[in-house]
């Protein structure tokens, strides 16, 4: 173990020159890498664009200034290895994926969308490492729930989330962590990576007729039936949500998914814009009231338009930074 803590530990970070002045207001270091987008075949439902837009919005709005914005590097094997058979990976390195295996995936492998998998895994990590000494921190894409230890599936490669959660146990950063996932798809891959570890709660609140078909076992599933609205979502998550805090995890990585926005091409719910924000704000509110260092990751949204996409997981990044503003203006109410 000690050789693979030697070898995770040297990612190293670049910031993103993005020609935005430096402001003084409170602001979130949020991770990003070009590569984080990458190009899938005409007419692929898959908006891989989403994540160059959301980034270019949050600078623009001003959330975030050039000197938070931190750039990932390519981790090394080891990391990943945490988490993935070494025969996925070789698979995934060599590009030596079946047309079955890529099917079930829904991505043509490409170079690209491997180096873009691994940048994004590594991202997810390094925001958790300023989430420990900063509070929040998030990675501008990842959430990516449906892959599992020796495949990938849902438009997922690797599992972001669960690298992190190993990586930072590797360095001994954290013991015990919690995954708050609110994408309207079950977290099947990280239900399955963490079934057996105590120190990792997932909770995982999703269409129950929604994909995937064959559900694996969370820490704790709350099942939605198609068509639920803000006010149904938002009791359900306010009377679960607090099974997270009483794990007492040192960490916990929200995705932050926005596929259960009305509208949404996957979603079936019926959530408004408005049922959202206050969706990421709870969240906000009562892992940071209660100490909980919070990663942000973006998930799934398929919105009829890619910059409607954008636009809804925008709102998870505007309430972090509100939230931290707000404690910095003066004592914030907590949630209970
Ligand atoms: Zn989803």
């Amino acid at each position: 173990m000690g050789l693979i803590v030697a070898e995770i530990c040297c990612i190293g970070i670049t910031q993103v020159h993005c020609g935005v002045p430096e402001q003084p207001s409170i602001a979130m270091k949020c991770i990003y890498h070009p590569s984080y987008q990458v190009a899938l075949p005409p007419g692929h439902p898959f908006p891989m664009s989403k994540y160059s837009l959301l980034k270019d919005k949050l600078v623009a709005e001003r959330l975030i200034s050039a000197g938070d914005l931190l750039q990932p590097e390519l981790p090394d094997t080891a990391l990943l290895a945490l988490v993935h058979t070494s025969a996925y990976l070789a698979k995934l390195a060599s590009g030596g994926l079946s047309a079955a295996e890529q099917r079930r995936l829904g991505l043509p492998w490409s170079e690209a969308l491997w180096q873009r998998s691994r940048l994004a895994s590594a991202g997810t990590l390094l925001a958790a490492r300023v989430a420990l000494t900063e509070g929040m921190a998030g990675n501008l894409a990842g959430g990516t729930h449906h892959a599992f230890d020796d495949h990938g599936e849902g438009f997922c490669v690797l599992n972001d989330v669960a690298i992190a959660i190993r990586g930072l146990q590797a360095e001994r950063a954290i013991e015990r962590a919690a995954i708050i996932d609110l994408d309207v798809h079950q977290g099947n891959g990280t239900a399955a990576i963490f079934r057996d570890e105590a120190a990792v709660f997932t909770f995982s609140m999703h269409g129950e007729r929604n994909y995937p078909t064959a559900k694996m076992r969370s820490d704790l599933d709350v099942p939605l039936e198609d068509g639920t609205g803000d006010s149904e979502y938002l009791d359900a998550l306010e009377r679960h949500l607090p099974a997270v805090s009483a794990a007492a995890p040192q960490i916990a990585f929200y995705l932050a998914g926005v596929d259960v926005a009305a509208g949404d091409r996957y979603g079936k719910l019926a959530m408004t814009e408005e049922g959202i924000r206050r969706r990421d704000r709870y969240v906000i509110e009562m892992m940071r009231s209660h100490g909980v260092p919070l990663v942000i990751v973006p998930a799934g949204g398929y919105a009829p338009t890619r910059a409607r996409t954008a636009e809804l997981h925008a709102h998870a990044f505007r309430e972090a930074v509100a939230y931290e503003s707000a404690l910095h203006a003066g004592p914030v109410k907590s949630a209970s």
